[in-house]
């Protein structure tokens, strides 16, 4: 039987027990049916003493409709407000009634789901890991609209709501309780209802327990209101600091701040009225689409495994083969590890393979130090790490990640020397950052389980690992990349073989445009700025002294060599740039001494003088707009054409591996995301304008006139 069912005990208790149909409870049509109905039941109900609210599945309440949220367009907006107006006043009658209602919290309640508990007088959750509880609408480029915002605010007060309102933090249920969201925990799951039979029991003469903090007569929201001077000094102050965070590029943060401040100015009734609005603005605007789209239903289907052979079983990595244990190896290490695989590191000698476990240790070490780890679990996890020089001591590794030096010769070498030791059926992965896998497989005896395993620097934070078929990578080898991928809890995207796979391609033109800007005879803060401007990271210029002009050399040297140079279009511009910083001035970026910029040794950072007399052009004053969309569309246009020439798979790896790879800004949902809400024709427009003035690099692809065409966007 699915649906509220509906349980009353011989205390008079009631227990809603929420099944809905589908794996999941959301707050759909079908909820609003439900809810009403066991509402006005509850109203009825004689002998009523009190009442739980548990939930059948899983996860306690998953939460608002993404998918009609999703379609919310500007016309839809009375519907939207009349169906939000019916939640929420189900929730102030369920909140109203005249008996205590406890929430029975067996899982995660997360945005709506968090909204019901707020609207019970009393919540208690199991202690463990499986229950999550917050507010995260925020990450969706939206507000948590069904009371969340002015129920936090009056319950914790404006200043201690915030930070769960505007970073969406979810709390294990420890720290709900210690921050005073929820009222108690248990231990097991099975004690959750007694307990909250329980707690009504021992309240049944306490009228008190029935009642809303915020509905007792003379209510004063936590640390006062909107005028008490510490709040009026934080409201002053914090638009700014909000947009110094988000560069003015999300409305979520904004909007919410606003209604958390209106929760503390008004009475509760219009407080939830005011919020109402504020999620109905968020959900048509294209930030609050991009957002849902990538980050809720792309990121499902690209960890729910939509670009991993479906009909090949799970494979577990048991022991991993790192060879180099330089900067990545050492993190590969690391994180394997940590989710508890043995691992062999290996490098030419002992000592440098011992360095590479050492890694390992001052990140345990930090770990127990800030007391997130005991010292036998960080014991249990360093035995695991065998640093060697020994190749014997490959044998029988499952999975070998190669991580040496960036160079086709060696990597040719250490896979003919070494492919032996593999065990039966044993994966090779090559951690290259730029040779082509197909290339690197020519020597393997099985060319079918060689694959790409591209990890990001620092390997221990960076959440993404590009993993890239070659020609002849089999169905296993991938179904192993991915599923180590899981185990080591990454996210990784899968895409074909081809020049800088998917991400250093689409990034190496954001490094490029930036020279093109400077030598356009732009100042180079002004396109450093921009680029942050547009919600990148970094500027352009200031990454790529990080990233080193050195490496974009050596590249260029690669390229060269294997006859690809400009296969992706005219570099002459970027490597003129590279040449003059590079060759004529020894500027090859900031671990090598300096590049765009200089860079003090108390770590301040200033523009190399010289570079405004090389480069700069007074005169120049191209529109703000131009150079931030030139930063912007060239990297959209490569991952455009990434997606047409089938280096991308699917969309949802694109737009994942470029916000989590590239640092691809929040609100455009990822490079190909952004095209939907800007529109294709007027992206096909906006192309061709800065085609005519700055060249044929903005062509935009032909993939996009053919969606259009067909009446599609790219999903
Ligand atoms: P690194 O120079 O820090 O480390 C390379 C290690 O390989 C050194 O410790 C070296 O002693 C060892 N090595 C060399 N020959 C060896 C051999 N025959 N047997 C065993 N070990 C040997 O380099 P890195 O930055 O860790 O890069 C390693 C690989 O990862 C390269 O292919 C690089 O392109 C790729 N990569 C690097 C980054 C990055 O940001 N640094 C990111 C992604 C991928």
């Amino acid at each position: 039987m699915s649906g509220f069912i509906y349980e009353k005990d011989a205390d008079g208790i009631v227990t809603v027990t929420m099944d809905m149909n589908g794996p999941v409870n959301s707050m759909n049509e079908e909820y609003r049916q439900l809810m009403g109905d066991t509402i006005t039941r509850l109203q009825a109900e004689e002998g009523l003493t009190g009442v739980v609210l548990a939930s059948a599945k899983k996860v306690f309440f998953a939460g608002g409709n993404l998918y009609d949220l999703l379609a919310a367009q500007e016309e839809d907006i009375p519907q939207f407000m009349q169906e939000l107006d019916l939640t929420k006043g189900q929730l102030r009658s369920l909140e109203k009634l005249p008996v205590p209602v406890v929430a029975a919290i067996n899982g995660a309640a997360l945005g709506g789901g968090f909204e019901i508990c707020l609207a019970c007088n009393h919540r208690i959750a199991w202690d463990n890991r499986a229950v999550q509880l917050g507010l995260p609408e925020v990450s969706l480029g939206l507000l948590p609209g069904g009371g969340g915002v002015v129920r936090m605010v009056n319950l914790l007060g404006l200043q201690a709501a915030l930070p769960y309102l505007l970073e969406g933090t979810r709390v294990s249920p420890e720290k709900a309780l210690a921050a005073g969201m929820i009222h108690e925990t248990v231990a097991s799951v099975d004690e959750l209802v007694p307990r909250a039979k329980a707690w009504i029991l021992e309240n049944k003469d306490n009228e008190a327990a029935a009642v809303q903090p915020w509905d007792v007569k003379g209510h004063k929201i936590p640390g006062g209101n909107a005028a008490h001077p510490a709040n009026a000094q934080m409201i002053t102050a914090a638009p700014a600091m909000l947009f110094q965070k988000t560069r003015g590029l999300l409305p979520a943060p904004i909007k919410i701040l606003d209604c958390a401040v209106e929760a503390a100015r008004l009475n509760l009734d219009t407080a939830l009225v005011v919020e109402s609005r504020g999620l109905a603005e968020l959900a048509i605007t294209p930030e609050a689409k991009n957002q849902i789209s990538t980050f809720f239903f792309g990121m499902n289907k690209v960890n729910g495994g939509a670009s991993r052979p479906q009909d090949i079983e799970p494979q577990k990595t048991t022991k991993v083969g790192v060879l180099g244990a330089g900067m990545m190896g050492q993190g590969i290490a690391y994180v394997s590890a940590m989710a508890g695989i043995e691992v062999v590191l290996k490098d030419i000698s002992q000592e440098a393979a011992d360095q590479g476990k050492a890694y390992s240790e001052t990140l345990l070490a930090k770990r127990v130090a800030k007391g997130r780890m005991d010292q036998a679990k960080a014991d249990a996890i360093l035995a695991l790490i065998k640093p060697t020089a020994e190749d014997a001591d490959l044998q029988g590794c499952d999975l070998v990640i190669e991580a040496v030096f960036e160079n086709m010769e060696l990597k040719h070498k250490i896979t003919k020397d070494l492919q032996g030791y593999l065990a039966e059926d044993g994966i090779w992965g090559s951690n290259t950052s730029t040779l082509p896998i197909t290339q690197l497989a020519e020597v393997a005896t099985k060319p079918e389980n060689f694959i790409g395993i591209h990890f990001f620097s620092p390997v221990d934070k960076m959440p993404l690992v590009e993993i890239i078929c070659g020609e002849q990578t089999g169905d296993v080898a991938l179904a192993k990349a991915f599923d180590y991928c899981k185990q080591i809890r990454k996210t990784p995207i899968v895409v074909n073989d081809s020049l800088g796979f998917f991400t250093s391609r689409t990034f190496g033109t954001y490094l490029d445009e930036g020279m093109q800007l400077l030598v356009d005879g732009v100042h180079p803060i002004q396109v450093d700025n921009l680029g942050k401007a547009i919600g990148m990271p970094v500027g352009p210029l200031q990454v790529h002294d990080e990233v080193s002009l050195e490496l974009t050399k050596k590249a260029g040297q690669t390229h060269a060599d294997l006859g690809v140079l400009d296969q992706w279009g005219d570099g002459s511009v970027g490597r003129a740039v590279i040449a003059t910083m590079v060759d004529e001035h020894g500027r090859g970026g900031r671990h090598h001494g300096g590049g765009f910029y200089e860079y003090a040794a108390d770590g301040s950072r200033s523009l190399w003088p010289t570079l405004l007399d090389l480069y700069h052009k007074p005169e120049t004053d191209l529109p703000a707009q131009d150079i931030k969309d030139r930063l912007l569309f060239r990297q959209v246009i490569e991952s455009l054409k990434c997606l047409e020439g089938g280096v991308l798979r699917s969309v949802a790896d694109g737009n994942i591996g470029s916000i989590m790879g590239i640092g691809a800004p929040v609100w455009t949902g990822g490079f190909i995301q952004f095209v939907n809400t800007y529109g294709l024709q007027r992206f096909i427009d906006r192309c061709a304008e800065l085609e005519a003035a700055y060249g044929e690099r903005f062509k935009a692809p032909a993939i996009v006139s053919d969606k259009l065409a067909a009446g599609e966007i790219f999903e």
